[in-house]
């Protein structure tokens, strides 16, 4: 099974060692709240294989096959949705990472607006934010969620040119 989720084919960290670091910590804490009962050999595994998943673009298969094989899932959720959070979530991370170092300071919230999206979501379409607490005013307020951090959420960002 290939999961059609967009991601591109290419490696998204690039060599970029400071950004493989904060995804390996991104991809460890995420690992740690959803999988609370991993052993350490399969804990250590696991984001390995998703890490690994990541820098190749395979879709989230090698997520898939090791989930699958070692048996491993989340309370109430397919395996199918854990692995395309698995995928996405990581790649929302890098996409925001990104733009706080170049300097971006807001961003538009983009939906898809489909079947899929949630009210919460489609709300926010549109709008615009700031990516830092520091830069939050009266018109680009903090939020503590951002495209792409949420179960499933398709949504991603639009960086501001305007206001830098
Ligand atoms: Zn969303």
């Amino acid at each position: 099974m290939s999961l059609k989720i967009g991601i591109q084919s290419v490696n998204p960290l690039q060599g970029d060692e400071d950004l493989s670091k904060a995804t390996i910590d991104f991809i460890t804490k995420y690992i740690k709240n959803h999988f609370p009962n991993l052993s350490g050999r399969e804990f250590n595994e696991f984001i390995a294989i998703t890490f690994d998943s990541l820098s190749k673009g395979d879709r989230g298969q090698s997520i898939t096959d090791y989930m699958n094989s070692n048996n491993l899932s989340e309370s109430n959720i397919s395996v199918y949705d854990s692995v395309l959070d698995l995928s996405m979530r990581p790649l929302a991370f890098i996409s925001r990472y990104r733009l706080i170092r170049n300097r971006f300071k807001y961003y538009t919230w983009c939906a898809l607006n489909d079947e899929r999206t949630s009210p919460e979501h489609r709300k926010l379409d549109g709008k615009k934010f700031a990516l830092l607490p520091e830069y939050e005013t009266k018109e680009f307020p903090y939020l503590e969620i951002y495209p792409g951090s949420e179960h499933l959420c398709r949504c991603f960002m639009d960086p501001d040119f305007d206001n830098m």
